[in-house]
């Protein structure tokens, strides 16, 4: 899965402020709309440097974990359902539906459309209904695509003309929205983690996987120091138990 989301060839920098759309990953484009001119603009790597990315071409990521929670792997999978992102997203989630709120009053459409309908429609894990999907829902908006219940959706509250219209603006307010409110954060979230993890600007320039002689020392450290962390963490927990 891996693999198929990050071929080896492409170049993963980890400084890349943007948001690299993962396309190549889309199992099946008829299942949604694509939306070309965001890909094209968004996308020259199609790649979000997360951890995993960043691990195929420098093993000093080998050990290093999600920054956000420190508790698992960070995929794109994670990064958008990470505990320690979630109100980041949200606060994302919000501002894209009040630009796209802000937007719809250009349209003359013959029934108001309520904040409800729109968070239902857009973010459509917001539907009691359907919980379950957030991680898919979140990661194709990453993507680029939307999926056709949302379009859908957008018809049945709009038109066909400015269902289209929106399409295209939910994805540029979502891009925008997640650089500002999640990743800019977690790559703060990354420079702390990777300063008390000890590693340096020359280990983060390296582009292969060659081992240093001293890496089984470093990884060493770094066990050491994620070990710490943890315990911090689980005292911490116990402490609020108390
Ligand atoms: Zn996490």
């Amino acid at each position: 899965m891996a693999d198929r989301m990050a071929p080896s060839s492409a170049h993963v920098n980890e400084g890349q402020s943007v948001i690299e759309l993962l396309h190549s990953n889309i199992t099946s484009s008829l299942l949604f709309n694509i939306i070309q001119p965001v890909l094209m603009s968004f996308s020259s790597n199609n790649l979000l440097p997360t951890v995993d990315n960043l691990r195929k071409r420098n093993d000093i990521y080998d050990d290093v974990p999600c920054p956000a929670c420190r508790d698992h792997e960070e995929t794109l999978n994670h990064l958008v359902i990470c505990t320690g992102l979630e109100q980041a997203f949200l606060t994302a989630e919000k501002e894209t539906i009040d630009k796209i709120r802000k937007y719809l009053k250009r349209f003359k459409c013959k029934k108001s459309v309520t904040i409800n309908e729109l968070y239902i429609s857009i973010f459509e894990y917001r539907d009691p209904a359907f919980p379950e999907l957030k991680q898919r829902n979140r990661q194709e908006l990453l993507r680029g695509l939307i999926s056709h219940t949302i379009v859908k959706k957008l018809r049945k509250l709009t038109s066909k003309r400015i269902a289209s219209l929106l399409s295209l603006k939910i994805i540029k307010y979502f891009h925008e929205a997640f650089r500002k409110h999640v990743w800019k954060p977690r790559c703060k979230m990354m420079n702390e983690l990777k300063e008390s993890l000890h590693i340096t600007h020359q280990d983060k320039c390296k582009t292969s996987r060659t081992h240093k002689e001293d890496a089984e020392t470093q990884r060493d450290h770094y066990r050491h120091t994620l070990t710490a962390f943890r315990e911090q963490k689980a005292s911490k927990y116990n402490e609020g138990l108390r």
